[in-house]
């Protein structure tokens, strides 16, 4: 067993880390006051390798493993948890088009992705199907030109900035059986998207994509068509680790920060660090953070080796941002009356964080994945 990164791990990661906190912290609440991001800074990341992590090198990108992708998410999260939104796409776009697309597709869309100049959204959620997402009724169908697709899709991450969208469309009959992918290009015509007000995550203009008989080529349709809910799946297996390590990075830069205040901060004659309350307080969530971290890195191990880890995702996915969320609201306390100001960016912290307990998958449905995947699929406990 080797639980340490070796040295070209270590190294994107003080290189990722230290982007992060000289160019990503300062700008944080920036985003939140609703100013949107400039697209230069998607090219950042991609200049950083971070956009294409998972591109393969013959278009572009890096060529990179899954553990590295965790990396980036938990180091970009201590400057800016929503930047981490790039990076999960990126990761999901990568695969989705590198494996199931066409090879023109491929070819054009890849070296897009990677050099920041294409953002792609994933659309599978709907008004009428979040958890139960089999039930979708966004529809694709087909005609001698190509695809027809019209629906609405909710809650879409980058609906606001995307270029493309990997659309998941009912292409069949009912059931996860009947679900297929297609990649939209979002400046088709009969494409418009809503920006939703969010309480926080406000960089990834979030909101719905609406399509009214959208005409997308057959080349754009990724794998065959009844194989959608199986490739929105894979994508949610590992996708949910990177998600867990953003949350943890969010909140380990908020225990650090917190870390620093209680040592030069005192009451009662002596450092907060000093008084066992609150030491024994950054303990317990300096455990919790690091248990979770242990089982996200585990699950994008087992991803990298072939292995099966929808277990582990899942349990990642349901333990990351809860115990993140939990030491995000304690550091708040922890520093007094300045944590509940807005000058600290913990609120906006625990705002963003709270979003991803959501996407990709509620608590409830993670814990029915993980007693699916303990007791069988004859035991589901969601349905
Ligand atoms: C920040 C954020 C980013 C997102 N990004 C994307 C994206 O990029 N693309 C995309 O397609 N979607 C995205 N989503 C949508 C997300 O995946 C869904 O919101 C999520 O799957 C839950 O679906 P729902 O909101 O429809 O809730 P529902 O399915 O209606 O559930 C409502 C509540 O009921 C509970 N519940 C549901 N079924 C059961 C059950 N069987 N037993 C017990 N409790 C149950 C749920 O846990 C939840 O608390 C995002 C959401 C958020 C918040």
């Amino acid at each position: 067993m080797n639980f340490d990164f070796d040295d070209t791990e270590r190294a994107f990661q003080a290189a990722v880390r230290r982007y992060a906190l000289e160019r990503l912290l300062p700008d944080y609440a920036r985003w939140d006051r609703g100013e949107r991001l400039p697209r230069e800074r998607v090219r950042e990341l991609a200049e950083l390798g971070l956009t294409g992590l998972l591109v393969s090198p013959d278009v572009g990108g890096v060529g990179g493993s899954y553990v590295q992708a965790g990396i980036a998410a938990e180091e970009i999260a201590r400057g800016d948890h929503n930047m981490t939104f790039f990076i999960q796409l990126g990761a999901i776009a990568a695969d989705l088009i590198g494996q199931y697309a066409q090879p023109a597709l491929r070819d054009a869309l890849l070296p897009r992705l990677a050099s920041g100049e294409a953002l792609v959204a994933f659309g599978l959620t709907e008004p009428g199907a979040g958890s139960d997402a089999a039930s979708i009724r966004t529809r694709a169908e087909r005609d001698d030109d190509g695809w027809v697709v019209s629906g609405e899709k909710a809650s879409i991450t980058l609906a606001g900035n995307a270029d493309y969208a990997v659309v998941f469309a009912r292409m069949g009959d009912g059931g996860a059986r009947g679900i297929g992918a297609l990649v939209v290009p979002l400046d088709a015509p009969g494409v418009s998207r809503q920006v939703y007000d969010a309480m926080g995550g406000k960089l990834a203009e979030r909101g719905s994509l609406f399509f009214d008989a959208v005409r997308v080529p057959h080349d754009h349709q990724l794998g065959e068509p009844g194989r959608g809910f199986a490739q929105a799946m894979e994508a949610f297996d590992y996708n949910r680790a990177i998600i867990a390590l953003a949350c943890l990075g969010t909140a380990q830069q908020s225990l650090d920060e917190t870390m620093a205040y209680a040592r030069q901060r005192e009451t009662f004659g002596k450092p907060l660090a000093r008084h066992a309350g609150y030491a024994f307080q950054v303990a317990e969530h300096a455990t919790h953070l690091a248990s979770a971290r242990l089982l996200a890195y585990q699950t994008l191990w087992l991803k990298d080796q072939g292995r099966p880890h929808t277990r582990e995702a899942a349990m990642a996915k349901y333990l990351a941002p809860k115990a993140a969320t939990e030491a995000i609201r304690a550091c708040i306390v922890l520093n007094g009356w300045m944590g509940y100001d807005n000058s600290l960016p913990h609120a906006q912290r625990l705002r963003d964080v709270l979003g991803l307990e959501i996407g990709d998958g509620t608590p409830e449905i993670m814990k029915g994945v993980v007693a699916r995947e303990l007791f069988g699929r004859e035991f589901v406990a969601y349905r």
